[in-house]
């Protein structure tokens, strides 16, 4: 658990006139300390469990020639995962089609509900600057993610979304949490790529 990092507040973050300015201070830089739990909700499941599912994920979209890249979405309170997806934006050519925008998209369908504050996300990759929003826009409670992403990042790289003032909603952030095992899988996936190039 050495790589574990959580990065921000502990808490959920909905940001509300006079709160406002209190909040930027506490958000300002990342605080790296080390969790003070790794239990996603009562289910007695690991954040590593999930993860799990999120890399089996990453799997089927490396198979598929896309980006590999995995999502779950898990409810905290008992945790059911309500959707799990991947990468699809060569299959569907559609450049919003990423993993994180899926599983809420799908969880949002199937509950009937913008808003998904007790849902926890698994993701191999640190969201971009896209999905971050989306997941603000979501409340969502907490978001894992495997590798950081210093290219195209937006939560720890890049316009850090969760810190800007027009962001509304802050989940709760760990980053780390098998880095290694992302940034293996997507070098692998991209060396094949310059090997056999797209005709
Ligand atoms: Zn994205």
């Amino acid at each position: 658990m050495k790589a574990w990092q959580k990065l921000g507040l502990g808490v959920i973050d909905i940001v509300e006139g006079g709160a406002m300015d209190e909040c930027r201070k506490r958000r300002s830089g990342l605080d790296r300390s080390q969790p003070d739990r790794l239990n996603a909700g009562m289910s007695g499941h690991q954040d590593t469990d999930y993860m799990a599912l999120a890399f089996a994920q990453a799997e089927l979209a490396a198979n598929r020639d896309e980006v590999p890249i995995g999502a779950v979405l898990v409810d905290s309170a008992t945790g059911r995962v309500l959707a799990t997806d991947h990468n699809r934006v060569e299959e569907w050519q559609d450049p919003t089609a990423h993993a994180e925008i899926l599983v809420i998209r799908r969880a949002a369908l199937a509950l009937g509900t913008k808003r998904l504050p007790a849902a926890d996300l698994y993701v191999t990759l640190e969201p971009c600057p896209m999905c971050a929003t989306a997941i603000a826009f979501a409340r969502l409670r907490r978001v894992v993610y495997a590798a950081s992403d210093p290219k195209g990042g937006g939560v720890e790289h890049g316009p850090r979304i969760f810190t800007q003032p027009t962001c509304h909603h802050r989940p709760e952030i760990f980053g780390g949490l098998e880095t290694e095992r992302s940034a293996e899988m997507l070098r692998r996936f991209f060396r094949t790529k310059r090997r056999f190039p797209p005709s």
